[in-house]
This record gives C-alpha cells, sequence and structure tokens, in this order.
C-alpha cells in the first residue's frame, strides 16, 4: 500500500487505487490504521511489579551471566570426570570415588577436589573447583565415605553452565516488549529492580444517543440503558491503559463538539459509540470534519459495519479516533478487531502478534455469504471424542449483547467462505487469556 497522509485520503478518496469506503475488507482497515498511529513516547522508570502489563521503552540487558555459576542440576555426587580413566577403577570395571566433602545450594565447598575424589552435591549448589560431571544419587552404592559409579557418563552430564540461559550484556527483553508475568520473574532473576516503560495510553470514551440512559435512573418510554461505557471499561482496564469515561452525550451538535474538543485535549485515544451509521452520523461526521480528518468506512464485515477512524485537533493537542457502531454486539467485535491490535501499538508494543486462530469442528450449519467476514459468538469445547468443537450460540443478532456473554470464542469467517455445513473445521478466536 502506498504511503499517503491521512488528509490526502479524506480530501480526495480517489488519490488511491483500489480504496473504497463503502466496502472495507477487514484485513485492510487493519493495515490502513496501523499506518496513522502515533505511540506515545514519554517514558517512566516503574518498579518491577508495576510495569506488569507496561511496554519496554529500551532493551534491557543482563547485568550478569544467568546462572552466574557452574552448577548442579541434580542432587548427586560432583567429580572430575579423568578419574574415571585412571587408576579408580576396580577390578569389576566400576570407578569409586572417595567423598571428602559436601557443596550445599548457597554454601560452596571450596577445598580442592583430586582425581578419585568427590563432593557430596545439592541441585544449584556451586561445582567445587576442578569437578566437572555430577551423578545422580540414584546411580551410585555407598560404603562407607566410599561411592562406586553404577554407570559411566559423558563428561559434563548433569552440569548447568555458567551463562546458559542468559550471556552478560544479552538483550533479554526487547524495547516494545509489553510485561507479563513470567518477565516480571526473568527480570527479578537478573537483580534488576527498576525498569523505563512507556507511559500509560490515555483513552477519552464516551456513547452517544438520546434513548441512552445512565444506571441509577428509571427507563422512560423507547429509552435503553446504556450498556457500551461498560464493556468498554473492561476491555480498556484488561488492556491497561488510564480510562477516561466521559459518561453518555446527547445526540446534539453542540454538547458533542464540546466532549469531542475536551476529550482531544486530554487524551491520545478517543472512542465514541453510536452515530457513526447513515441516518444519524451527520452531527459527528461534521465535527470530526470540523475538528480533525476522519474516514468512515462501511467494512465488509458483520457484525460492526460502520467504522470511523482518524485524528482529532484542539489546535494544541491532537488524538486518535475510532467512532465505533453503537450496537453493543458491534461495539464489542470492532473493539476486538481492530481498536486492540492499535492500542497495543500506541502503548508502544512492537508489531503485536494478532491473537491466534485455531481449528475447530463447527456443531451447526451457519449461512454466510460470501465477500464480508462474520465473527459469529461461539462456545468452545472438548467433545468427547476429544476434539474440539464450537457451538454457535442461539441469537446472533448485533444488540443481544448475551450472545457476548454466552460464548468464549469468536467463529471467524472470512469473506472466502460462504455457508457452513455442520462437522465442518472453521476457526475459532477465543475471546480469554489463560489469566
Ligand atoms: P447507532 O449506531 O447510534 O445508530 O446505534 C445503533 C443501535 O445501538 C441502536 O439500537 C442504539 O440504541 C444502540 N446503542 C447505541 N449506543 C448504545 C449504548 N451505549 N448502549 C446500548 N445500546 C446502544
Ligand atoms: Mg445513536
Amino acid at each position: 500500500m502506498t504511503k499517503i497522509s491521512l488528509s490526502d485520503i479524506v480530501l480526495n478518496p480517489s488519490c488511491m487505487d483500489d480504496y473504497d469506503p463503502n466496502s472495507m475488507p477487514v484485513d485492510k482497515a487493519r493495515t490502513f490504521i496501523s499506518q496513522f498511529l502515533s505511540p506515545v513516547t514519554n517514558i517512566e522508570n516503574l518498579s518491577l511489579r508495576d510495569t506488569l502489563g507496561r511496554v519496554l521503552a529500551t532493551d534491557i540487558l543482563s547485568p550478569c551471566n544467568v546462572p552466574n555459576h557452574d552448577n548442579s542440576a541434580m542432587d548427586g555426587y560432583a567429580y572430575n570426570a579423568e578419574s574415571i580413566v585412571n587408576s579408580h577403577i576396580k577390578a569389576d570395571g566400576k570407578t569409586s570415588l572417595k567423598v571428602i566433602g559436601t557443596a550445599f545450594a548457597g554454601k560452596a565447598f571450596n577445598d580442592a577436589v583430586s582425581l578419585g575424589e568427590c563432593v557430596r552435591i545439592m541441585t544449584g549448589a556451586v561445582m567445587p573447583t576442578a569437578t566437572d560431571t555430577v551423578i545422580m544419587q540414584e546411580r551410585i552404592t555407598t560404603v562407607g565415605n566410599i561411592i562406586t559409579l553404577n554407570e559411566t557418563q559423558k563428561r559434563g552430564t548433569n552440569v548447568r553452565y555458567a551463562g546458559e540461559d542468559l550471556k552478560l550484556n544479552q538483550v533479554v527483553l526487547a524495547a516494545g516488549h509489553l510485561m507479563r508475568p513470567a518477565d516480571l520473574g526473568l527480570i527479578a532473576s537478573l537483580g534488576i529492580g527498576e525498569l523505563p516503560v512507556f507511559r500509560k495510553l490515555k483513552v477519552a470514551f464516551f456513547s452517544t444517543g438520546d434513548e441512552l440512559t445512565q444506571i441509577g435512573q428509571p427507563l422512560a418510554t423507547g429509552q435503553i440503558y446504556d450498556s457500551n461505557r461498560y464493556t468498554l471499561y473492561g476491555m480498556l482496564t484488561r488492556l491497561g491503559v488510564e480510562v477516561i469515561d466521559m459518561g453518555v452525550v446527547r445526540d446534539d451538535p453542540a454538547l458533542l463538539e464540546s466532549a469531542l474538543l475536551e476529550a482531544a485535549g486530554q487524551a491520545d485515544v478517543i472512542l465514541t459509540t453510536g452515530g457513526v451509521s447513515v441516518g444519524e452520523a451527520d452531527y459527528m461526521k461534521d465535527l470530526l470534519a470540523k475538528h480533525g480528518q476522519v474516514l468512515f468506512w462501511k467494512i465488509a464485515m458483520k457484525p460492526g459495519r460502520p467504522l470511523a477512524f482518524g485524528k482529532i485537533s484542539t489546535g494544541q493537542h491532537t488524538a486518535h479516533y475510532f467512532g465505533l457502531p453503537g450496537n453493543p454486539v458491534s461495539t464489542m467485535v470492532t473493539f476486538y478487531q481492530f481498536v486492540r491490535d492499535a492500542m497495543l501499538r500506541l502503548m508502544g508494543q512492537d508489531n503485536p502478534k494478532p491473537s491466534p486462530l485455531l481449528n475447530a469442528v463447527c456443531t451447526a450449519d451457519i449461512k454466510k455469504l460470501t465477500g464480508r467476514t462474520e465473527f459469529q459468538r461461539g462456545i468452545l469445547y472438548l467433545a468427547g471424542d476429544g476434539h474440539w468443537q464450537v457451538k454457535p450460540v442461539g441469537s446472533q443478532g448485533s444488540g443481544v449483547l448475551r450472545s457476548m456473554s454466552e460464548a468464549n470464542c469468536f467463529i471467524v469467517l472470512d469473506d472466502t467462505v460462504g455457508n457452513i455445513a455442520a462437522g465442518a473445521t472453521v476457526q475459532v478466536q477465543i475471546l480469554e487469556g489463560i489469566i
């Protein structure tokens, strides 16, 4: 795709070959979005635990070898393999060695060890000087302070070498890495207590719609409770961003304008739901055109067709903007399929991996048109035959939020796929991580 500016596309959509805002493939929309993101650059040093879910701002180099010393991988006896080939061999061909002391993890054995001698050694203990091999305690017989090796083994058996896990000055974690629980442990194992990470991404969001009522208020006829701000809160919090919940804004141009500008003044990203589909897009569309450069797409997908993406500026400060469809399922699907990846990039993550697609056998027929991607809600389960199967949830309406609560995965049917017959293999995207 040619490198082109956001305003070029807004002002003159026909400047690009193959650009049809009214039928935008899912992958192409993702690629477009990824080209127009300005990740956070401010860095802060945080204590190790506080870096969980943050993105590293610099490469982290190992300040030492891990492990620091050659050490034993087993409870057993450390000896020099030379002992095997010299006079310490008994008549039956087995080697016997004299035990001259013990090495504990955290308490080394410091005396010299000669050929024909060995040291009782515990897992993790430093290899005594001049020893190079460990035999497991189950593979010897003992008589007094003499052990007999019941088998011969290669030099270096059961030894963990200094620098085997990490070498001094090796890049342990690269800039752009999102910190996970294992990384906290890894960094702790190097004795590092503080890390430079990018500051938290600030995300402001509000719901639009005259029909929306806040929790705690009675519902008038034709009104519904605002649920999108709650699902967004959940998804954003899981992503580890700073959330700025701006409430519900009526379909009133003056109120929408002041909310947009207030959000653009303080956030890196603005998310709104509702008001971008045909019919009511006018206010938002005009305001977004007035204060920024925003692309309006009809994505070739179901659910979640309308999507607006671009930038909004107050004059001093510019924020990224995502206008998500108002239907509660569409809001969640477009968030997962477009916003999640963009947020990770904006947080500073280097090339975030898409969440994996796995194969499962579909238990029901699915009616599907080619030419668009569908994200059906499904329940993935381990069938009696040991294979994973997926059952589409009953109601697939884009307003039926229960379908998202019941589901544990999306059944992803790309634009090449038509009707699915029960028993066919489909691709699923799991909604939850391991924790
Ligand atoms: P819109 O995209 O504004 O045309 O909204 C599409 C549908 O989603 C309408 O039925 C709205 O009532 C509904 N909707 C919009 N925003 C919300 C919200 N925050 N919570 C629940 N439903 C919503
Ligand atoms: Mg609306």
